[in-house]
This record gives C-alpha cells, structure tokens and sequence, in this order.
C-alpha cells in the first residue's frame, strides 16, 4: 500500500484488519524519531541510522528508501514467515518500496491510496496536528510526486469515505 500522507492510509488498513484479523501488518524499520503516542516494534522499529544500514547491508529488509529525509524499510524475516504460513501481508510503503517490492515478490499486489484532491490532503495533514510548517510544506510537495507515479499500481482507491475505502480494500486482497 502506498499514498502520500494524510490519505488515510492507516485508517484504511486499520479498518481492514479489523474485518480481517488473519491478515498481518509489517512494522516497519525507520529513523525516524517517534511521535509522542507512537510505540516501539509496534508502530515502528525506531533504529539508528548505523542500526537502519547494517540491517540493510546484511540483506534483512526486504525493501528500504529515504523519505522526507529518514529511512524506512520492511524487515525481511516477519514478512517471509507470514507469507509461509499462508496469511495475506500488508506493507505500507512509499513508491519506492512499492517497485522493490514488486521486483523480489512478483505477486504483491499494489493498492494506492488516495485523497480526494490535494486541498483535502492539506487539511487532513494540518488538522492532524503532528508536521510543522516546513514538514507540511514538503510533505504537501513529496504527495504530488507519489501522485505522479499512480499508475504504476495495480489498484488505486480514491479515500473520500473511510467505508468505502475498506471495502474496496477487503474486496482487492479477496481477490
Ligand atoms: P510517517 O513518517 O508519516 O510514519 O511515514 C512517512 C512515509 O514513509 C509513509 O507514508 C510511507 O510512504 C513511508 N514508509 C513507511 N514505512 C516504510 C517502509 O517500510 N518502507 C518504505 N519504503 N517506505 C515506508
């Protein structure tokens, strides 16, 4: 899954693996410093950059990039045990994970999430409360440029009703 931020991505995965309990969600890697309500292994694996690439460099993430400036990437191991053991996994991953995925998992399914228009993305992003200034400004600027590369999905979601984003979404990892 893939869709600027404040598209509601995770909204929308929260909704499905609600409905779906069976499906895994991959806790990513990133260097990114923590929200305050965020929590360590479950919302991410807050790494320094030394731990980020010495991951990266032993080939345990299945995909990683820089976005806004920090790293992200998928460690290897949870995804590939779960994918073993028969469950459906979803990664939540900028475009450039999107296409190394793709790459070493031919059949990965790509969704993109997106806003209604990017006014409504800016409000979201604004009333959420988390980016300052200067992050809103590049995050508003880093969303034009993943809404360019669309069409390189194999499913694009337009989230204007949460709902119905879910369903869509239950529907595409049904099929
Ligand atoms: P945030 O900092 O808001 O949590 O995430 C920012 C962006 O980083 C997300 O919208 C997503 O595109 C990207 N991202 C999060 N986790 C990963 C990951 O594991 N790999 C890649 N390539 N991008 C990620």
């Amino acid at each position: 899954m893939s869709g600027p931020s404040g598209a509601g991505k995770g909204t929308v995965v929260g909704g499905v693996l609600a409905r779906r309990p069976e499906t895994i969600l991959s806790v990513s890697a990133t260097t990114r410093t923590p929200r305050p309500e965020e929590r360590d292994g479950t919302d991410y694996r807050f790494l320094s950059q030394e731990s980020f690439r010495a991951l990266a460099e032993i080939g345990e993430l299945l995909e990683w990039a820089e976005v806004y400036g920090h790293l992200y990437g998928t460690p290897r191991r949870p995804v590939e045990d779960a994918l073993a053991a028969g469950h459906d996994v979803v990664l939540e991953v900028d475009v450039q994970g999107a296409l190394q995925v793709r790459e070493s998992l031919p059949d990965a399914v790509l969704v993109f999430i997106k806003p209604p228009s990017l006014e409504e993305l800016e409000a979201r992003l604004t009333g959420r409360g988390t980016e300052n200034a200067g992050t809103l400004a590049r995050r508003t600027e880093a969303a034009r440029g993943e809404l360019e590369h669309v069409d390189r999905y194999d499913h694009v979601i337009v989230n204007d009703r949460a709902d119905d984003a879910v369903t869509e979404l239950l529907r595409i990892l049904d099929g």
